[in-house]
């Protein structure tokens, strides 16, 4: 029998659970079933929910190929969330594109809005946070860009950006903005609950920034 931890061969058995029998690797010291009557507990279960999620699958979709419930899927993807930390991004005096993009969230009183900023060059995701289009809302984002020390910022033409970046890094011409939108297209395909044109949304707000993170920075 080998681990299914450390891949280990050295395993003996010690004891009965849940009517199967259990071993005991003497290399890493982990127990473990010969076989599992519950699905979820299979090793990998939590990499096949993070790889699935970033390739268009809705939460049933990825409860009937895996065979587990729908509930235990949630409560996986707000686990692997919070496990993921938010990466450090330390380049500083690069070009930033920000932008914002309508979500739809079930209940929600006001117009939800996701608003996110990436760095031009490897479109790695700076800040992301979901709210409405207000002041408040922006400034969290452009804030943690302006710490960076930016060259550039370019937005589109909404107006409350000028009243919260310096105007001398300020950038907003048409097309400056093209790789956020086509990033915004992405998203769109990639994340079920964004898709549009379809009766996919999110319910709860929290599991759209688990989701988000995990394919942000999973
Ligand atoms: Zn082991």
């Amino acid at each position: 029998m080998k681990c299914t931890r450390c891949n280990s061969g050295d395993c003996i058995k010690k004891g009965i659970q849940n009517n199967k029998q259990r071993f005991y690797c003497k290399d890493c010291g982990s127990y473990f079933q010969s076989e599992y009557a519950y699905q979820a507990y299979k090793s990998g279960t939590n990499d096949f929910i993070k790889n699935l999620l970033k390739e268009g699958c809705g939460v049933r979709g990825i409860a009937r190929v895996l065979d587990i419930s729908k509930n235990t899927v949630l409560s996986r993807v707000l686990k692997i969330a919070s496990q993921i930390k938010t990466p450090y991004f330390n380049k500083f005096g690069c070009k930033f594109e920000v932008d914002e993009m309508f979500i739809k969230i079930a209940n929600g009183k006001s117009h939800n809005w996701l608003v996110y900023a990436i760095e031009q060059k490897t479109k790695s995701v700076v800040s992301f946070i979901i709210g409405n289009r207000s002041t408040e809302t922006l400034k969290q984002v452009i804030d943690k860009v302006l710490l960076l020390n930016p060259k550039k910022i370019y937005t589109d033409r909404l107006n409350i950006y000028p009243t919260i970046i310096p105007r001398e890094i300020h950038k907003r011409f048409q097309y400056c903005t093209n790789k956020i939108e086509r990033m915004n297209l992405n998203l769109r395909m990639h994340i079920k609950r964004l898709s549009r044109k379809t009766i996919c949304f999110t319910r709860n707000q929290k599991y759209l920034e688990a989701h988000l993170r995990i394919y942000f920075w999973g």
